[in-house]
């Protein structure tokens, strides 16, 4: 079998992300095949762990990716402050004699950020809207490159590591079969460790809020890594992680100075990238809601935003967000293109306005979580999983068994649709299958 076919067999997508399926991303020809190996969001420790525990396994999958793409330039982006996971990566490279390079980033959020991370190590501007692909780079997220490195022996995706941390009484990294109930997890580190609390899929930057007690209704997939647990009082998620768009542009309307730090700041317009929140949010404010929004150059603007959260969580001195309202306005021009027309002239100002996660999670009001990591490590084997058909960008897959099925660990559930997006999915743990609408749940034990 070719590199793809394990890896389309092995059910592996972008883990770090959005879930887009690795067998389509590596049909390619590329110079460059970059591992993002900056895990930006604060409060993660997931794929610094991947590293310290896997390098020689990163740099195998690295290599044989790198060999199928043609790609002549392999690196492995992390932060330089991350010098523990250098060293474990410098010894494998050494060992192997690897042409692998390391690029030390600065410690800045978002350094993880696709188009930040290309810049940083290539000096190469992606367009707004295009793929790396354009400027001849393919950029693989930490745990997918392990992902890749099972695969190579025919092992399917099953298990994830995850972060669970914030206010939970023991902090841990986590191995979970994919389909663990994120209660589970939470209680596995002690549970919270106050009653008022919000829960955050990801990390406290991009990663999605829920409040406190949907942990019972939510599962780990292929894509999630991190679980959070925070105050539901006196911190940024608290006061606006839960805010309607409505309730933001009322505040906005009210509020928004016009200073255009939100622009000032925003990665994405330091790179060179024609994206001007501010404008934004003067036009948005005046929305009649009543009213279908209707595309024009302002707007069109917010269609090029990676929802990073710089001008929310930090640049904005009135506590807007800037963030929310252009998701809004994404939501409501579905579909639409954007083409810049002005030149991708990087900012001379980009060196001084990166800004280190301590001062965004000060800002946040989360700078004792920040300060407390201690690490620890557990596998989990529950009971139950509820594993979904879509865990990825594209297709659902379609299920494979039906109800009372008896599935081994590592059996397929559920298959790609083929000639689309799509990819497969595996049994996580052995038992017996219950199929509701487009979830399976398997019970162990039977
Ligand atoms: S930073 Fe805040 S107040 Fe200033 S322009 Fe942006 S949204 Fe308005
Ligand atoms: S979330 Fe804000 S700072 Fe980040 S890319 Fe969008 S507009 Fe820029």
């Amino acid at each position: 079998m070719s590199l793809l076919d394990n890896i389309f067999a092995a059910g592996i997508v972008g883990e770090g992300g959005a879930g887009f399926p690795t067998h389509i991303k590596l049909n390619c020809k590329v110079e460059y095949l970059l591992l993002n190996a900056a895990e930006c969001e604060p409060l993660l420790h997931t794929d610094k762990y991947i590293l310290r525990n896997f390098s020689d396994k990163i740099l195998e999958a690295l290599e044989a990716s790198a060999a199928f793409i043609e790609a002549s330039q392999i690196v492995i982006a992390v932060k330089g402050v991350n010098t523990t996971e250098i060293s474990a990566l410098e010894k494998a490279i050494a060992e192997k004699k690897s042409t692998v390079r390391i690029f030390k980033l600065d410690n800045y959020y978002p350094a993880g950020d696709e188009q930040m991370l290309i810049y940083d190590v290539t000096g190469r501007v992606v367009p707004p809207g295009q793929i790396p692909l354009k400027v001849g780079a393919v950029v693989s997220n930490t745990a997918t490159m392990l992902a890749i490195f099972d695969s190579l022996s025919g092992r399917p995706v099953t298990h994830k590591f995850i972060t669970v941390a914030g206010r939970v009484n023991r902090p841990a990294v986590l191995k979970v079969p994919i389909g663990t109930s994120f209660a589970e997890c939470i209680a596995a580190c002690g549970g919270s460790a106050q009653k008022d609390y919000n829960i955050v899929n990801g990390g406290p930057m991009m990663g999605k809020v829920y409040p406190g007690g949907e942990e019972k209704k939510l599962s780990v997939t292929k894509t999630t890594s991190g679980i959070l647990v925070f105050s539901g009082r006196d911190n940024f998620i608290a006061r606006t992680g839960t805010l309607s768009v409505r309730q933001i542009l009322s505040r906005a309307k009210a509020a928004c100075i016009q200073c255009s730090f939100c622009t000032d700041l925003c990665p994405r317009r330091l790179i060179g990238h024609s994206l001007h929140p501010h404008r934004i949010m003067r036009k948005m404010a005046m929305l009649d809601f009543n009213k279908p929004l209707e595309a024009d150059d302002v707007l069109q603007e917010a269609l090029i935003c990676c929802e990073c959260g710089i001008c929310e969580t930090f640049a904005c001195p009135m506590d807007l967000s800037p963030r929310q309202v252009n998701k809004y306005v994404k939501s409501q021009l579905k579909g639409g293109g954007f083409e810049q027309r002005t030149p991708l002239d990087p900012s001379p100002q980009r060196g001084y306005r990166k800004i280190a996660p301590q001062k965004i999670m000060a800002r946040m009001g989360l700078l004792g979580e920040y300060d407390t990591w201690n690490e620890r490590y557990l596998e989990l084997n529950p009971g139950m999983v509820r594993i979904p058909c879509a865990q990825h960008i594209g297709v659902p897959a379609i299920p494979v068994v039906a109800t009372g099925d008896h599935v081994e660990c590592g059996q397929l559930v559920a298959r790609a649709v083929e000639g689309r997006p799509s990819a497969n999915i595996h049994a996580s743990i052995a038992g017996r299958v219950v199929l509701a609408d487009s979830v399976i749940v398997i019970e162990g034990g039977s």
